[in-house]
């Protein structure tokens, strides 16, 4: 399915933005208005590339952004409910769990993703980590380490803001480790998320695709408003000029570590309504994917009701 529809380029490429006219007049919408699933559509299969990836484009949507708004916002009861399902199925010795990676340049929105869309479900059965520059202790180990600790229990959504990837990703353009080292990483990480999805955990990986330009416009904005002095990192400015070393590095990823189990999928990041929407459906087909029931009693409920009836 991707196969096709990556390498006909036929939704990402810069020809098809969002024009409504490209909507062939026989598709069918879904009932929340997609033209397209976001879980098939932006799914990475062979031959994508992301040179070609119109990073204002809108796969699968043509219905503009305040529709997108009202469509997230729609989602929010469904999602909230599956993550009880989730949690409520975690505490009754249930293995299962989710963990959404995010990816994505400085910029990208993989902030705005936690904020508005992990936003919409029970902060409780949120497990929410973060991965900057590995601290001494991180460093003195194997750069999966400080992953495995931070994988979701079950019941529970994860949610990495940044990731393992990193280490094939800033290590590789900046040769922190030797070539013959990262390069070794594709295969080992892509065996570790296997290992953890035979254990339960179902992988959503998103990396979000900002323009070179629309990056500039937020990193001036960061400059320019004091309230968001603290989003800037003078580093930014250094991984940006490093662009062209970045793409090729997001490349090999998409490339090498697209896996059964843990497909990546790519947003174009451009229109952050977008993103957002797209990365909730992916979410939410997900979990809809997962079948989840409500756990059933584990006590005699006829005995209880009476119990508290007399008590
Ligand atoms: P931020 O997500 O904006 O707070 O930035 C975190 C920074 O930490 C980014 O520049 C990442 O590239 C960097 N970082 C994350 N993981 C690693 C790693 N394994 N090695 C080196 N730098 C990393
Ligand atoms: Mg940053």
């Amino acid at each position: 399915m991707s196969k096709s529809k990556h390498s006909k380029k036929s939704k990402h490429t810069k020809k098809s933005t969002s024009s409504k006219k490209t909507t062939s007049p026989k598709k069918v919408k879904s009932p929340d208005g997609w033209d397209a699933s976001p879980t098939e559509v932006l799914r990475v299969g062979p031959g994508f590339s992301i040179d070609d990836f119109d990073r204002a484009s809108t796969p699968g949507w043509s219905d503009g952004k305040k529709k997108a708004e009202d469509t997230l916002a729609s989602y929010g009861k469904r999602l909230s409910e599956l993550q009880e399902r989730l949690f409520a199925e975690g505490r009754s010795g249930g293995s299962r769990s989710v963990l959404l990676v995010l990816q994505g340049m400085d910029t990208a929105g993989k902030g705005g993703i936690v904020r508005h869309v992990v936003g919409l479900v029970d902060p409780q059965g949120v497990q929410h980590r973060s991965f900057g520059a590995p601290t001494e202790e991180e460093l003195a180990q194997n750069y999966l380490w400080r992953i495995r600790r931070a994988l979701p229990e079950p019941g529970y959504l994860g949610v990495f803001d940044r990731s393992h990837y990193e280490d094939v990703l800033i290590v590789r353009v900046h040769d922190l480790v030797p070539e013959d080292v990262w390069s070794g990483r594709y295969d080992e990480i892509n065996a570790f998320e296997a290992e953890i999805a035979a254990a339960g955990t179902t992988i959503i990986k998103v990396a979000m695709f900002v323009s070179l330009d629309e990056q500039k416009a937020r990193l001036t904005e960061r400059l320019d408003r004091p309230d968001k002095y603290w989003k800037f990192n003078p580093g930014d400015i250094d991984e940006r000029l490093e662009w062209p070393r970045y793409q090729e590095a997001y490349q090999a990823i998409l490339d090498k570590t697209s896996t059964e189990v843990a497909p990546w999928h790519v947003i174009p990041a451009d229109h952050k309504w977008y993103a957002r929407l797209a990365v909730s459906r992916l979410l939410l087909d997900a979990l809809e994917g997962l079948d989840l029931g409500w756990p059933a009693a584990d006590f005699d409920v006829e005995h209880e009701r009476l119990r508290l009836a007399e008590s």
